[in-house]
């Protein structure tokens, strides 16, 4: 465990929320998440009660460990249940509006030593520490989804975090069992900045007529040994947050080769956002998915 963290807040009960509380408890940490919702709150507990429970009935934990860590979470819609965390993760909606205004209402909650840490995928680090009342002690833990899954958490400083906070963010992140990479505060940081031009090409590739979807995902399956072809895994990131990286890297970045592909934005047009919407650049209404080119 990292020495000076017992207490760990996890801010926003969603997908990457309920994903960091989970693997928090399984380490032994004492763990609050807070939503905004009673309703929001039940959902959340439910997702990590539910994957807690994959995970015994696949082997990978013992019932015992499970309910340890069900006895460490507690949940609740009242900030002030974090003024005892010594870390705060905050994952919460995309929206850097809602960032700033919670932060706002947190900092003085929160203890002046607290760590508070954003799993934003978009936004600089520098910035959003700029409006807490703690830039040395701020800094961004980017987690992967699904978080007890995926091995990978990208540490970003900000251009104020210091050594101290580094550190034991880099401890925590081992503790939990992840492998931390260091990367500067720059749009997408490195997974997101080399995966989505990739997968942004593979749809180039379609729309220019060059293969079919078929053959793009075929082709780099078992070209280039990727677990999933590039478009069936866009339909899973779903579009829509594709085409948003897209636009925050062209965007941020100031350079044309981010541009993002006319096929992509004509999709999330139409509403085709992959599997959450049930079409995307393959259809997933029936048994099997079907290439919709
Ligand atoms: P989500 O939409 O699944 O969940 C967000 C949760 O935050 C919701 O339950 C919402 O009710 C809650 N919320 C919103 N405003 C709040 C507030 N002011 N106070 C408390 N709770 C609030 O989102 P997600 O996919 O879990 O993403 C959360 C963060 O993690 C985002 O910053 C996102 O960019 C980042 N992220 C997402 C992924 C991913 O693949 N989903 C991967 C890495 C990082």
């Amino acid at each position: 465990m990292a020495e000076s963290i017992k207490r760990v807040g996890v801010i926003g009960a969603g997908a990457m929320g309920c994903g960091v509380a989970h693997v928090s408890a399984i380490a032994g940490y004492d763990v609050h998440l807070i939503d905004i919702g009673k309703q929001q709150i039940e959902r959340g507990l439910a997702t990590i009660n539910g994957n807690l429970a994959r995970q015994v009935t696949s082997g990978k934990l013992s019932d015992d460990d499970r309910k340890k860590a069900l006895k460490l979470i507690t949940a609740s819609t009242d900030l002030q249940d974090l003024a005892s965390a010594d870390i705060v993760i905050e994952a919460i909606t995309e929206d850097e509006a809602e960032k700033r205004a919670l932060y706002a209402r947190l900092c003085p909650i929160l203890k002046p030593e607290t760590l508070l840490a954003s799993n934003t995928s978009s936004f600089s680090i520098t910035r959003l520490a700029a409006a807490t009342d703690r830039p040395e002690r701020f800094m961004g833990v980017h987690f992967m989804n699904p978080v007890p899954v995926m091995e990978l958490v990208e540490l970003v400083r900000g251009i104020a975090t210091d050594e101290a906070t580094f550190e034991t963010a880099r401890e925590f992140v081992r503790a939990l069992g992840k492998t931390p990479t260091v990367s500067e505060d720059f749009p997408a940081f490195i997974v997101n900045r080399i995966l989505l031009p990739m997968i942004n090409e593979a749809i180039y590739v379609l729309y220019e007529g060059v293969g079919t979807v078929d053959h793009i995902d075929t082709a780099m399956k078992l070209g280039a040994r990727h677990p999933m072809g590039p478009l069936e895994l866009a339909d899973f990131i779903g579009l829509d947050t594709c085409l948003s990286g897209m636009q925050m890297l062209h965007e941020g970045l100031a350079d044309n080769k981010y541009r993002p592909c006319p096929l992509l934005v004509k999709y999330v047009d139409a509403g085709w956002l992959g599997r959450k919407s049930g079409r995307g650049f393959y259809d997933y209404r029936g048994e099997d998915p079907v290439p919709t080119r």
